[in-house]
């Protein structure tokens, strides 16, 4: 697994870096992945990322092939996207409220 980091959308806060728990991504003008190889596909860095510039591909048993995951936070919403290969998109709305509540 790895990510795609949109160099357009990025601000470069490093909110990503600082949650990756392999310390993968490093930033300078914009956020980047130093070892992609390296990467467990935990959706940390796309889930805290502010401007949804991060995309994490999916493998063939979660998405499959070409699938990718994004996300769009939204107060204590998270709205999280899956992009199919067929171009059609499923969206999974994740309230932290209610996951937080037990
Ligand atoms: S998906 Fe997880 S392991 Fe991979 S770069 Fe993002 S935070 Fe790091
Ligand atoms: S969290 Fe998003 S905007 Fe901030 S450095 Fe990472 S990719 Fe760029």
């Amino acid at each position: 697994m790895s990510i795609e980091i949109s160099r357009e959308k990025c601000v470069a806060c490093g909110a990503c870096a600082v949650v990756c728990p392999g310390t993968l991504i490093w930033v300078d003008a914009a956020a980047y992945i130093k070892t992609p190889d390296n990467c467990w596909g935990c959706a940390s860095c796309v889930k805290e990322c502010p401007r949804g510039a991060i995309r994490l591909y999916l493998g063939a048993d979660a998405g499959g092939r070409g699938g990718k995951l994004s996300a769009r936070r939204d107060g204590a919403l998270t709205h999280w996207s899956v992009e199919k290969p067929d171009g059609k998109t499923v969206e999974i709305t994740v309230d932290s409220r209610e996951s937080n509540a037990y």
